[in-house]
């Protein structure tokens, strides 16, 4: 069963329209893709893609690309779509390590990050995706005006993300421990699959929203 599922996902996003198969080529010609010449927000790791679906439902005036390396999770996105069709939302299958192939220099406005793998081990610190490494790609694509936004549950994740920062040369405009709480930051935030299951385990929530010091 489950070999024939995997089977199915794969060629369902070979077929799905929602899916850009060539994304390399559309590396500096995203706006071509989309046919307008709005700004490109991405998400990396949608995951099942509540919260970017929901995030392009509500601002028609952004484009957003949400990525993903797994076919069984982004089967679920594709469905979101077949049920709701956005046509400011499109996905790519891909290792986000490869992003720099994808976008090119300060084509991206802005980048989520939510709920992060955490990757544990001091050894694998580098493929964590708040990790200085990947602040180096995604300095690459970002605008010079664009920030990034973080969310996770993962309390040494996220310090680990804070001490990221300043040796990467990014600075954070805005830090929580627990967003649940803060009214202000509340305001307009959508919650993501995971946000909804582990903050209603009574988890905090930890966010960053953090800009470049150029
Ligand atoms: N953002 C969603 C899902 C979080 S789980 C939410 O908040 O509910 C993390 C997701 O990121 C998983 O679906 C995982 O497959 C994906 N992911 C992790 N590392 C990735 C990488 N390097 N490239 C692309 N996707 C990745």
């Amino acid at each position: 069963m489950r070999l024939r599922n995997i089977t199915g996902s794969r060629e369902a996003i070979a077929a799905s329209a929602y899916v850009v198969h060539e994304e390399r080529e559309c590396r500096g010609k995203w706006s071509e893709l989309f046919e307008n010449t709005h700004p490109i927000h991405i998400e990396i790791g949608m995951g099942k893609g509540k919260f970017i679906h929901t995030m392009a439902r509500l601002h028609p005036e952004i484009n957003y690309v949400g990525i993903e390396k797994y076919s069984s999770v982004l089967l679920r996105a594709i469905q979101k779509m077949e049920e709701e069709e956005l046509p400011n939302l499109r996905f790519i299958r891909m290792e986000a390590e490869e992003i720099t192939e994808v976008f090119a220099p300060g084509e991206v406005g802005r980048i989520y990050l939510n709920f992060s793998d955490p990757w544990p081990k001091d050894r694998h610190a580098r493929r964590r995706l708040p990790s200085r490494q990947f602040l180096a790609r995604y300095d690459e694509i970002l605008e010079a005006q664009g920030w990034l936004e973080f969310k996770t549950d993962n309390r040494n994740l996220f310090e680990f993300a804070v001490e990221e920062l300043a040796p990467a040369g990014w600075r954070a405009h805005v830090i929580t421990r627990d967003l649940h709480k803060d009214k202000a930051l509340m305001e307009g935030n959508v919650m993501t699959e995971y946000e909804e299951k582990f903050s209603a385990m009574g988890n905090p929530i930890y966010k960053y929203i953090i800009y470049r010091e150029k």
